[in-house]
């Protein structure tokens, strides 16, 4: 490991963790699509790969560079990359978790999250309770004496609630567990948990950091040399490592991060701007406006206030599915953080398992994940969608 070089996240993003290629002079990491490496005797490895689930020259570069960005310096802190965000968590919850202790979970938790905690974890005798994070005290009431993680997500999804990170972590560790914030939505460009004292951050890859929709993966970032030693043992044990393909698209993604996030945020806002005042929506959920509840934290914790968008519309669930079935531009689809505009209803798609239960969100809601296209293209799709 290098020492820490502080830079510039746009600098960190293209070179961190990815020198020139020692042997070719190849300015981009090479795709080592290989399972395992030749040793010069008995336990003589060459550069320190021996088989690929342990680890993998690609997806080690892609590894240093997701802890650079989270931390904001290369050489500091330790990423690991997995097959999906769902992997990541997964591994995580395992590496701190036995029988008997218990999770604080968000009111509004990503349903993939709140899934494999209450119905996977909960088989292993993993409890978890959940507690709105805007609360800082009611996470503290939630907690009991087995809590090991609060869970944080924000803004959440898809109701972009904000969570003061620092309070959180004071709360989290006076209780003895551990903050782990699962920094999907912000993008490490936008906010970087580990300053405001969280343990660990977990993402789905998938979503900003690949940013093209062409690859699931995921990550989790720390600067507890212990804790990433567990994590370790826990990524080869369990074996839900990114593969090489995957690790070398994700860090292809990761360069442009910063470029696409400024214009992410830039049509997010314009789309806001237009949208609060539009006759068929009742509400406009996004931290950058003044009027929501978590503004000023998320002033105070984000560069800016991202490329998620939340609407309630006047006509109910009738209005939200006939909007998501309208559009021509932004396209009907789940996932997020591309560069190309999706919509989608939550309630009846990414939300759906969550029905019923306290996650449960409004029907006449419709979740935009806006894209990098010319503004111009986007406001007037929505537009003639929203049109009664
Ligand atoms: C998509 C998503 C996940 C799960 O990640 P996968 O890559 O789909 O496994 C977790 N958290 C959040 C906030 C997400 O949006």
């Amino acid at each position: 490991m290098t020492d820490p070089r502080p830079a510039a996240f746009e600098t960190l993003a293209i070179h961190a963790g990815q020198p020139p290629d020692p042997t070719t002079g190849a300015v981009v990491v090479p795709i080592h699509q290989v399972s395992t490496f030749a040793q010069d005797g008995v336990g003589g490895l060459r550069a320190g790969y021996e088989y690929s689930r342990s680890a993998n020259p690609t997806r080690t570069a892609l590894e240093s560079c997701l802890a650079a960005l989270e931390t904001g310096a290369e050489g500091e802190g330790h990423g690991l990359a997995f097959a999906s965000g769902m992997a990541a968590e997964d591994t995580v919850l395992r590496a701190l978790c036995q029988p008997g202790d218990h999770v604080v979970l968000p009111d509004d938790a990503y349903g993939g999250t709140f899934r494999l905690v209450a119905r996977v974890l909960s088989r292993w005798g993993v409890e978890h309770s959940t507690a709105s994070l805007a609360d800082p005290d009611a996470v503290a009431a939630a907690m009991t004496e087995r809590t090991r993680i609060v869970w944080c997500e924000t803004p959440t999804n898809p109701l972009l609630g904000v969570a003061d990170l620092a309070a959180l972590a004071a709360v989290a560790h006076d209780g003895g567990a551990r903050l782990v914030v699962d920094n999907t939505f912000a993008s490490p460009y936008l906010q970087q948990p580990l300053r405001w004292g969280a343990d660990v951050v977990v993402h789905s890859t998938t979503k900003y950091l690949g940013g093209h929709s062409d690859v699931v993966g995921g990550a989790v970032v720390t600067v507890d040399e212990e804790l990433a030693e567990d994590l370790r043992f826990h990524q080869n044990a369990m074996g839900a490592v990114a593969g090489p393909f995957d690790s070398w698209l994700t860090l292809r993604g990761a360069k442009t991060l910063a470029v696409r996030m400024e214009r992410h945020c830039d049509n997010a806002e314009a789309l806001v701007a237009a949208l609060v005042d539009h006759p068929e929506v009742t509400a406009v959920l996004y931290p950058g406006l003044a009027t929501h509840l978590g503004h000023e934290v998320a002033q105070r914790q984000m560069r800016r206030f991202g490329g998620m968008v939340s609407i309630r519309l006047r006509g109910g669930e009738a209005a939200a599915r006939r909007t998501c079935e309208r559009t021509r531009i932004f396209t009907l689809a789940e996932s997020l953080g591309g560069v190309e505009s999706l919509i989608e209803h939550p309630a009846s798609m990414t939300h759906a398992s969550v029905a019923g239960s306290a996650l449960e969100v409004p029907a006449d809601l419709v979740r935009l994940s806006v894209g990098i296209e010319a503004v111009d293209d986007l406001l007037a799709d929505l537009d003639q969608a929203l049109d009664a």
